[in-house]
């Protein structure tokens, strides 16, 4: 049995402890901040209850499969409605509104009315997604990179291949629809991974068969219930928690790390796994001997964007919302300029609005709306409190007007959060919201390792590794994690 400290409580840091402590290690976990599971915090005021990050619920095959690796039922712990329709999409500059709906034949018209032919392109992209996604869940996505061997075999190039990895997302959605609308239909999922669909390979299309094929769904009560079903198995499996209590050192001797501290406590372990943010473990927590990426790396590394977001308590029943409603910008190209080259507020942005009190009444007071805004920001840029004053009001009149319902006047509650709280907060590098971005060059064996080349029994687990970012995403990264920790155990 190994002694293991896990530093940070996110995802990764969930799936890894619960899969070490099912094998029998003694596992400790220390996290900075009050809450466990940053990304997937709660802010509660007033009646009201906001889960601050995610909100989609997606690729349940992958939440069915690590619960029954326990022998246990999701939906044991669970209740998962589907939310149809699945989304609502506003076209900022035109008059165009959809409701987009799982059934494609419900979404006929609405679809034919953009682009004619383009439903039954459609069909045809989704079963290459399903395809495609098959292929990347089975051999590419649990496993873990460690030479150019375990990349480029034959196998995996002819897999590759098919996975059109070489050419963006962009270039190849654009092969089956022409519209610029349908083309951002079918880029948006990009948001998840937050990344330009020019800059990331046409891989990605799987997320839409996520979308379409697998459906949106909503944990009933929250979110936040997601973490709360883990923190009971990892509880009833004996794994401790510290909160309030941020690893400050690594500490190495003869390539093993050995201590970990603690606000001057000094606590021996025999592994230790980061699921704290890649760049501050390396940058922070090891001395630069210890890091596996030297600082000329790490300059070249593409952050995804941090977020500009307000969550708000209104006192009125607001029209022309979904569940989740997006509002596209009306130049992308503009927008991600903004994001990623000028390093500015966007002019022309693109929103994420999630109102979950449309389909769940328990998350705000009766007759009022609980609602988030996330406008993607650049890292780095903090504004100060006129600019922000500023940019609030510019975004919420947009908003209103692409709605076309007042609510401003209505709000009874409200927080901000932003560059500086992720930087500060949770000292997520450049204050981005999600970490790496998922360029070509930041995937598979691009992506940082799960595994530090200097330390051997040090360990990384969550978003910023392998395999990407998102719940199921991390869900996954406790198996490349446990097959290190094993791999070490054993040796
Ligand atoms: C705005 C937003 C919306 C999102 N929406 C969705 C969605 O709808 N669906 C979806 O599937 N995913 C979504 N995601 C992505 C998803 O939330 C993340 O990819 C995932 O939760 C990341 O988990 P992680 O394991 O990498 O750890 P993180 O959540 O990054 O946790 C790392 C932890 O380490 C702690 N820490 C840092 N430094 C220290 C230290 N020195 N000592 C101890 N602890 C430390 C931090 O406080 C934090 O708790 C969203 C993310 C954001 C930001």
């Amino acid at each position: 049995m190994a002694k293991i400290a896990i530093i940070g409580s996110g995802f990764g840091w969930l799936s890894s402890a619960i899969y070490c402590a099912h094998a029998w290690h003694d596992v400790t976990v220390y996290e900075k901040n009050e809450q466990l599971w940053w990304r997937a915090s709660v802010l509660e005021r007033n009646g009201f209850r906001w889960d601050m990050w995610p909100s989609w619920y997606l690729m349940p095959d992958l939440f069915e499969q690590y619960f029954a690796h326990f022998d246990l039922n999701v939906h044991d712990f669970l209740k998962l409605s589907p939310l149809d329709p699945s989304y609502k999409i506003y076209f900022w500059g035109t008059e165009k509104t959809i409701d987009v709906y799982k059934d494609i034949e419900r979404n006929r018209e609405t679809f034919e009315d953009i682009e004619p032919g383009s439903t039954d392109k459609l069909y045809e992209y989704l079963k290459i997604s399903e395809y495609q996604y098959d292929i990347a869940m089975q051999d590419m996505v649990p496993k873990n990179y460690d030479s150019v061997f375990d990349f480029f075999t034959w196998d995996m190039m002819t897999k590759w291949t098919k996975m059109k990895v070489l050419s963006n997302l962009h270039s190849y959605v654009k092969k089956f629809f022409s519209s610029d609308m349908m083309q951002k239909i079918m880029e948006y999922t990009l948001v998840f991974l937050w990344t330009p669909p020019k800059k990331a390979p046409a891989m990605y299309n799987i997320m839409t068969h996520v979308d379409f094929n697998g459906g949106v769904r909503y944990p009933q009560g929250w979110i936040n219930a997601v973490i709360q079903s883990l923190v009971s198995i990892a509880t009833n499996k004996g794994v401790r928690f510290h909160v309030n209590s941020p690893v400050d050192k690594i500490l190495v001797e003869w390539w093993v790390a050995t201590w970990v501290e603690v606000e001057w406590d000094f606590i021996e372990y025999d592994i230790i796994i980061s699921n704290a943010d890649y760049h501050f473990t390396e940058t922070k927590l090891l001395d630069t001997q210890r890091q596996t990426y030297p600082q000329t790396y790490r300059d070249k590394k593409m952050m995804a964007p941090s977020g500009f977001i307000l969550y708000l308590g209104i006192k009125w029943k607001v029209q022309g919302l979904c569940h989740h409603t997006l509002i596209f910008s009306e130049d992308r190209d503009e927008n991600f300029k903004d994001i990623f080259d000028e390093k500015k507020a966007p002019t022309d942005p693109s929103f994420y609005i999630c109102c979950p009190s449309q389909t769940d009444p328990s998350v705000a007071p009766e007759w009022h709306e609980n609602m988030f805004i996330l406008v993607p920001f650049p890292p780095w840029v903090i504004l100060d409190d006129t600019e922000r004053k500023e940019y609030r009001e510019c975004i919420l009149s947009i908003v209103e007007n692409e709605i076309g319902d007042s609510f401003v006047d209505r709000i009874v509650e409200e927080e901000y959060f932003g560059v500086e709280h992720f930087q500060e907060r949770y000292n997520a590098f450049q204050g981005s919201a999600l970490g790496l971005a998922h360029t070509l060059k930041q995937t598979a064996i691009f992506r940082p390792n799960t595994k530090s080349k200097k330390v051997r029994n040090l360990f990384y687990a969550g978003g910023y590794t392998n395999p990407w970012i998102g719940m199921p995403m991390c869900l996954i990264s406790w198996q490349l994690a446990f097959e290190r920790v094993k791999k070490y155990v054993n040796a």
